[in-house]
């Protein structure tokens, strides 16, 4: 791959990534303050989280923009020896270099293709952020996850909150129904199905969007709690998948020599 396709490539990897987040925000917002906002207030569901919703969501997007802005270790000519320094290579290892930059990488570091730049303590590029992640901007990195899992969920309990609070004043607590198989009335606030139901007819908008925090929610939960397990054993996810790679070849290897003895 040349230079300009690269370069086509990389801008359009960036505004992608970028625009599906910003989208997603924008019009879950939108979406929130039509079909969630609007029924306020309700029981337990008072006016003011307007303003707190909205101040988590500026949240996020500041976060966005830090980690987006932010020096995840560039290594640099003059800061070379004190990243060197930082990570001794362990006994026995060699020192790799980097072709590109033109010096011996610290131990942990890997030089970024996007960012064209050696990055200490090197983890992933991360093409929501399109920026890397490394030793600078880490918890910040970490920050921004933790935010747009807070949010999702205080997004998902509100609109719970809110939902339940409609239900109630419609007067779902005294509405029946009838049992298919043995004809009898039950309340229909003892079968969770049927709940569910009747908020998807009456407010269908409103619970997909609750489903769909409650998804994304859970996905960015897992994988904060992956990086944060990594971070508390001194692991990055590229150490990881070095390791696994290796693991793989030594399988490999074991298995083809296993073949010849038999
Ligand atoms: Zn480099």
């Amino acid at each position: 791959m040349d230079i300009a396709t690269f370069a086509v490539v990389y801008v359009t990897c960036i505004l992608f990534f970028n625009l599906l987040y910003l989208s997603l925000l924008a019009f879950g917002y939108y979406l929130y303050c039509r079909e969630v906002f609007a029924l306020l207030p309700q029981p337990y569901a008072p006016l003011w989280h307007q303003y707190t919703g909205a101040a988590a969501l500026g949240a996020c997007l500041l976060l966005f923009g830090v980690v987006s802005v932010s020096d995840p270790g560039c290594i640099a000519a003059d800061s070379l020896a004190a990243h060197t320094a930082l990570y001794p290579a362990a006994p026995g290892s060699q020192a790799r270099s980097c072709w590109t930059c033109g010096w011996y990488r610290p131990a942990r570091s890997k030089h970024c293709p996007l960012t064209q730049r050696c990055v200490a303590r090197f983890d992933h590029y991360c093409g929501w952020v399109s920026n890397a992640i490394g030793l600078r901007n880490m918890r910040w990195f970490l920050a921004f996850l933790l935010a747009n899992m807070l949010l999702c969920t205080y997004g998902v309990v509100f609109a719970v909150l809110v939902l339940r609070g409609v239900a109630l004043r419609r007067g779902i607590a005294e509405a029946v129904y009838r049992d298919e198989t043995t004809g009898r009335l039950h309340g229909l606030t003892s079968s969770p199905r049927r709940v569910i139901e009747w908020l998807v007819l009456r407010y269908p908008q409103a619970v997909m969007l609750t489903l769909f925090m409650a998804i994304a929610g859970g996905l960015v939960a897992a994988f904060l709690s992956y990086h944060l397990a990594l971070t508390s054993v001194g692991l990055t996810s590229y150490e990881v998948m070095k390791q696994q790679q290796a693991l793989a070849v030594l399988t490999a290897e074991a298995k083809v020599e296993a073949m010849w003895q038999a």
